[in-house]
């Protein structure tokens, strides 16, 4: 088995915003030169999120209204007597910072139209995101 590891950069412009990092992430397959395996990505942050889903119109918009609903803002939650971004935070745990896509035929096996998302809660921010790619 071999492990091909990466980690890049995306800097974020706004408090909220999304990013499609699925083209970074099949260059980086590519790269690795792996057949069969599973690509684990990982994001080393605790208010931003990694998702995946369609690239479809509007469905960043809808995402982001519910996310709203789910954790309002909301002055009083009791972390932001520290740092006043408990909503970041606590969207980063609903979402979560891991995901990882099966490898075959040295592609991911994704439906067509499906990407993989950084989430921007608490920007603007530099972010990183590590790769790992194993198999062989
Ligand atoms: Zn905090």
């Amino acid at each position: 088995m071999r492990i091909h590891t990466e980690k890049f950069g995306i800097k974020t412009t706004n408090p909220l915003e999304g990013h499609d990092i699925g083209k970074t992430l099949e260059e980086i397959l590519a790269k690795s030169s792996i057949v069969d395996g599973v690509c684990h990505i990982f994001l080393p942050h605790t208010t931003a999120a990694i998702y995946m889903n369609d690239c479809e119109e509007n469905l960043k918009e809808d995402f982001e209204i519910i996310l709203q609903k789910l954790v309002p803002y909301h002055s009083s939650y009791v972390h932001n007597m520290i740092d006043n971004n408990a909503e970041a935070h606590l969207k980063s745990i609903f979402i979560g910072n891991y995901t990882a896509i099966p490898v075959t035929g040295a592609k991911f096996d994704l439906k067509e139209g499906q990407t993989v998302y950084l989430a921007e809660f608490d920007g603007p921010r530099q972010r990183s995101v590590i790769v790992k790619i194993m198999g062989v």
